[in-house]
């Protein structure tokens, strides 16, 4: 089960159910699913689990003592885990801790997210212009979701080249992309360490918490990217789990003039589609460092 069998799967399920009311009340979902919700109280770092009984009902435990955000992610996330039919592998493991979560916690993530921040209703609400702290946080409080599920959703779901990175103890873990980013074949690889230039690396080692808003090389961040070329990195470090976010834009028109094949080999019109060399004779008008 890849990426794009999960979106479809999600985007099913949610248009099965009324979700007019869907930011206050996950109900239509529960039905759906044949699953109902027990608050309790549960150990730190434990956000919830399910059990189903004999007769095929299932019975989602959150962690009461987790804030409502988090609980409704996580109800999500146990509903994934239900409809995609994945063991859930996260009974000891906190849900911050993206270096040992492995690929189904991912995928249910990723369902989840479709199912708190449904796409229609999300690009009928979000903001024109680029994004910024505050149209975040805008999108966190209309969906009742957290910082980093709205922003990766923002940058999944942007119409400009757009990317959300998370990282965790300085590595980076999980990089959601919009489709500009991934047809340009923008790559952010996972298990490496967050790279040096970045606004991310910057603000993690002055050890606060903290976000900050700066303009950064794309190749800083693009593996085999164009140099001289510029973006906004809107960064946010936790100090306390040693998480950092950043999310990252540009103008359609600062994107490298290369085409890319659907065998994902970049290419560059120089009158005739050649490989790229690096050494490219850039057209005037872009942004340049
Ligand atoms: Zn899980």
């Amino acid at each position: 089960m890849d990426e794009a069998d999960v979106l479809q799967r999600a985007r099913a399920f949610v248009a099965g159910v009324d979700t007019s009311n869907i930011q206050t009340d996950l109900c239509p979902y529960l039905v759906a699913a044949n699953a109902k919700v027990i608050k309790e109280e549960m150990g730190k770092g434990e956000s919830g689990s399910t059990i189903t009984t004999p007769k095929g009902k299932h019975i989602i435990h959150v962690n009461s003592l987790e804030s409502e955000r988090r609980q409704r992610f996580t109800v999500c996330h146990e509903l994934a885990h239900i409809v995609l039919g994945l063991p859930s592998t996260h009974d000891e493991v906190p849900s911050w801790s993206f270096s040992k979560r492995d690929s189904n916690e991912v995928m249910c993530d990723l369902f989840a997210a479709e199912l708190l921040m449904p796409y229609q209703q999300w690009l009928n609400k979000v903001p024109d212009g680029d994004p910024s702290l505050e149209v975040i946080e805008f999108m966190a409080a209309e969906f009742q979701t957290s910082f980093p599920a709205a922003a990766s959703r923002y940058a999944n779901l942007a119409s400009i080249p757009c990317a959300f990175v998370t990282m965790d103890r300085g590595m980076v873990r999980y990089a959601a992309r919009s489709t500009t980013l991934r047809h340009a074949n923008a790559r952010i690889p996972a298990r490496t360490p967050v790279p040096p230039g970045s606004v991310a690396y910057d603000i993690r080692a002055g050890g606060v918490s903290g976000t900050r808003v700066d303009e950064v090389a794309q190749d800083v961040w693009f593996e085999n990217w164009e140099k001289g070329l510029d973006m906004f990195e809107l960064s946010r470090h936790y100090q306390p789990t040693d998480t950092t976010l950043s999310l990252l834009w540009f103008d359609e028109e600062d994107l490298p003039e290369v085409e890319v094949t659907r065998f994902g080999v970049r290419l560059v019109d120089d009158g005739g589609l050649a490989e790229l060399t690096g050494e490219l004779p850039w057209p005037s008008g872009k942004r340049r460092r």
